[in-house]
């Protein structure tokens, strides 16, 4: 099986004025299948230029890239959003999702994009499928405004899952959530990983990164240190503890 992703000296040069900015410089990586990656890094250190890279929204000034062994470093626009729509699902800080619009909709549309969309029962189903893989098949008639922050980006899951995506991506997914919630979400994201699905995520947040199983710090446009996480956080074990200190708090009130 080839790397989910291997990037060869990857430099991103934007021109800002006259000046020119070494957003990333040189960076080589590789991810494998069923690898649980959090990029972490100061503001300003690359993360998100490196975000646009790996998801197909931006193109390296130079170096290459291998996804899901294509070479997408030299496509142009519409095959590099033809390989970002078949191999990569995307979830961000804020959700993204459409606000008159279902969870079962939302979780549908990037079906819609595809060259040879689906039937729409099947669609349905699929989407339901991914409802209920992140929990929340009951919700699925719910508008965003009915559900709550965790629910919304777990309905955002969903979406990025719909495609069966070579890689999940994930700018900060916790960004928007208070610290049980953002537990919540790592659940998810830990369960998805033990099947075996890739996810690369980007956190500033070194608590939330203890639940990867490889942190990859950048600063000023390069790798300083990439080490599988020693003693990892188990998100339902983290659960379990918080609601037991509750019941005892409870208890003593
Ligand atoms: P991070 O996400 O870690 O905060 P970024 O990747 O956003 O870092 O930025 C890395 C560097 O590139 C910073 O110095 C930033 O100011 C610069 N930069 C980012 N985007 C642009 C752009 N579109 N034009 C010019 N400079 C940029
Ligand atoms: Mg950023």
């Amino acid at each position: 099986m080839p790397a989910v992703i291997q990037l060869d000296a990857i430099t991103k040069i934007y021109q800002s004025g006259d000046v020119e900015v070494h957003a990333v410089q040189a960076v080589s990586l590789e991810i494998q299948v069923g690898e649980f990656v959090a990029i972490m890094g100061a503001s300003g250190s690359g993360k998100s230029t490196m975000m646009n890279i790996l998801g197909c929204l931006d193109r390296p000034t130079s170096g290459r890239y291998l996804l899901d062994g294509t070479d997408v470093s030299q496509l142009g626009r519409n095959e590099l959003a033809d390989n970002r729509n078949q191999k990569i699902g995307f979830i961000f800080q804020g959700f993204n999702l459409l606000s008159r619009t279902s969870a079962l909709e939302n979780v549908e549309l990037p079906m819609l994009y595809a060259r040879q969309p689906l039937p729409a029962k099947e669609q349905h189903q699929r989407a339901l499928k991914a409802l209920e893989t992140v929990g929340l098949a009951k919700r699925f008639d719910h508008h965003p405004n009915q559900l709550s922050g965790g629910q919304q980006q777990r309905v955002a899951i969903a979406r990025a899952l719909v495609n069966d995506p070579a890689l999940l991506l994930a700018d900060e997914p916790t960004g928007n959530l208070d610290s049980r919630t953002s537990i919540e979400i790592m659940e998810t994201f830990q369960a998805l990983n033990d099947r075996g699905i890739t996810i690369v995520m980007v956190t500033h947040e070194p608590d939330i990164a203890r639940y990867t199983k490889r942190n990859v710090v950048m600063r000023d446009g390069v790798i300083v240190t990439d080490q599988p996480v020693a003693e990892r956080n188990v998100a339902k074990e983290e659960l379990r503890r918080l609601d037991a200190e509750h019941q005892a708090v409870q208890l003593t009130a």
